[in-house]
């Protein structure tokens, strides 16, 4: 078994140049384990070198982010869940990013970390019960100040107002489907549509209507496809007839690992009303258990329901009524019913992945149509990944791998290759200065994270990078799915877990032998070497990022 080896060069990992821009196959950029430590500054000394001449002296920059959308479904990703061609061509023309991953695997904390660049400790927003405290400093003000007109349209579920932008138009908390209620500047609005549209409306209102003597910082932020996975009409047949394969995970016992078997968000636990979208009379004889023990789950269903125009619910209905009279039928039980909720599950959470496909397509066109492709840097990625009946959940929230990784892509023509796909790892912490140094802004020494752009071009790829991330999660006992809180550390090869409160167990995962996680082998006498190591880089880590009671 190889040792981890924290703080000395790995010569097994190098750079694999598996291809030049243009070519079919990918340019490989890998990353040595150089220095467990972020080198931000002596990153920043170098960056120079990957200014092309044609590069604008300030890019634009298009932020796109979706929520709960998993890495297996973009097929850039190289699943086949689903084809995602749209935004497969930010990855076909700029740097897929394969190893990356979130420092707090939830909503709003997730999205104060991408505004900030700090972890929940220092931003403050540790769970979805607080609220992001404005006053601090943000991306999206830095670029402000700089010059940049700045927007945010879409979700934004950080319950205090933004700040920062000269135009916002926000999702009332997480925000309906179907002809959603906005804050605009201030002032509340129903708008008609369905929910991905509106808000690639409302981004290309802006972008058309923007200050063409500044450069533009466009936050374009979707609520798709997070629970609870209402299709727009016109994808409601898309993956109907699709039988989804079966995680290999599906049935996992949660053997050696408490606090798995302890969660609380079970596809066979899913609502059979907010989940499955069943009617009333179907859903009433039954017992849809689950998801969380104080939440209605017919109330937030029946109202988005009833926000549909007439036309919109005859559609609905027409997709659905013969869905509800299967189930009547049919009244699958025990693992039949789990297989049939996953398979719901998944062709709605598809459906809206495919909507949201659609309408990333509609703003690069844009771009492209508007002369604005070559110097705009795009970004997507979402707040976290999205379990799709790994170990028979849905949800986010744990420190394995499938809700940890998000997707993040990066393309801007004037100054990155097509085609790279980087192996280095990666957080979301790193947004924020990553975009700031493309915009030529200094970044603030508070920020945690470290800016990708070396990692982003061949002539820098010896730059050193971190060789571990930290992770930490807060949410319990309030709030839902019942994850106990944790925190960890993950390496190249590793994947070190704690469990704090009542539980306080330790897991350890040889992610090259275990990819899925299923075998803790935490004490075992042939890891005590390895598990010390881990330990002790866990504890640096802690110090270092100031989260620490070490001892
Ligand atoms: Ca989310």
């Amino acid at each position: 078994m190889t040792q981890a080896g924290w703080g000395t060069p790995r010569e097994d990992v190098g750079i694999v140049l598996q291809g030049r821009n243009g070519n079919a196959e990918p340019l490989i950029l890998g990353r040595t384990g150089r220095s467990l430590r972020l080198l931000a500054v002596g990153l920043l000394l170098i960056l120079g070198l990957a200014c092309a001449p044609d590069r604008a002296a300030r890019p634009n920059i298009l932020f796109i982010m979706s929520d709960d959308h998993a890495q297996r479904a973009v097929s850039a990703y190289g699943d086949s869940l689903i084809e995602t061609p749209n935004i497969d061509r930010i990855a076909d023309q700029g740097v897929l990013f394969a190893n990356s991953f979130v420092t707090n695997s939830i909503c709003a904390p997730s999205r104060a970390v991408l505004l900030t660049g700090k972890y929940s400790h220092v931003n403050g927003l540790r769970d979805n019960r607080d609220a992001f405290d404005g006053s601090q400093e943000t991306f999206p003000k830095l670029l402000r100040a700089a010059g940049y007109e700045t927007a945010i349209v879409g979700k934004w579920h950080l319950k205090t107002e933004p700040t920062g932008f000269d135009t916002w138009r926000i999702l009332v908390d997480q925000g309906q489907y179907y002809n959603p209620d906005f804050i605009e500047n201030g002032v509340t609005v129903q708008r008609q549509g369905y929910v991905t549209d509106v808000i690639t409306d409302m981004a290309l209102e802006f972008l058309r209507a923007r200050d063409p003597e500044k450069p533009f910082a466009l936050l374009y932020q979707h609520k798709a496809p997070h629970r609870n996975w209402m299709p727009d009409t016109r994808h409601l047949e898309r993956f109907a007839e699709r039988d989804i394969p079966i995680p290999p995970t599906f049935d996992d016992d949660y053997d050696g690992r408490l606090a798995a078997a302890g969660q609380d968000m079970r596809v066979a636990d899913m609502y059979l009303s907010l989940d499955m979208k069943l009617q009333r009379d179907v859903y009433e004889t039954e017992t849809g258990t689950g998801g969380h023990p104080t939440y209605d789950p017919t109330a937030g269903w029946e109202d988005d329901y009833r926000r549909m125009s007439d036309t919109q619910r005859a559609a609905w209905d027409a997709h659905y009524d013969p869905i509800n009279a299967e189930f009547q039928r049919e009244r699958p039980q025990g693992d039949a019913l789990a297989r049939w909720k996953y398979q719901r599950y998944m062709r709605d959470y598809l459906a809206t992945v495919a909507s949201l496909d659609d309408n990333v397509g509609r703003l690069l066109d844009y771009l492209d149509e508007a002369g604005l492709s070559n110097d705009t840097l795009v970004v997507y990625t979402s707040d976290q990944g999205f379990y799709l009946g790994e170990h028979g959940w849905y949800d986010k929230r744990f420190m394995y791998e499938e809700s940890l990784r998000t997707p993040l892509l990066l393309r801007y023509p004037a100054e990155l290759d097509a085609a790279i796909r980087q192996d280095a790892l990666v957080l979301n912490l790193d947004l924020a200065p990553t975009i700031l140094d493309f915009a030529g802004v200094r970044v603030p020494d508070a920020m945690q994270g470290a800016s990708l752009r070396p990692l982003t071009s061949s002539l820098l790829s010896d730059a050193p990078w971190r060789d571990a991330i930290y992770y930490r999660y807060y949410e319990y006992p309030h709030g839902w799915h019942s994850v106990r809180p944790h925190y960890g550390l993950r390496t190249e090869e590793f994947k070190l877990i704690h469990f704090e409160g009542d539980l306080d167990t330790w897991e350890l995962f040889d992610l090259s032998v275990d990819p899925h996680e299923l075998t803790n082998l935490y004490g075992q006498e042939e890891m005590r070497v390895v598990q010390e190591e881990l330990h002790e880089a866990l504890r640096a880590l802690r110090l270092e990022l100031g989260d620490a009671a070490p001892n």
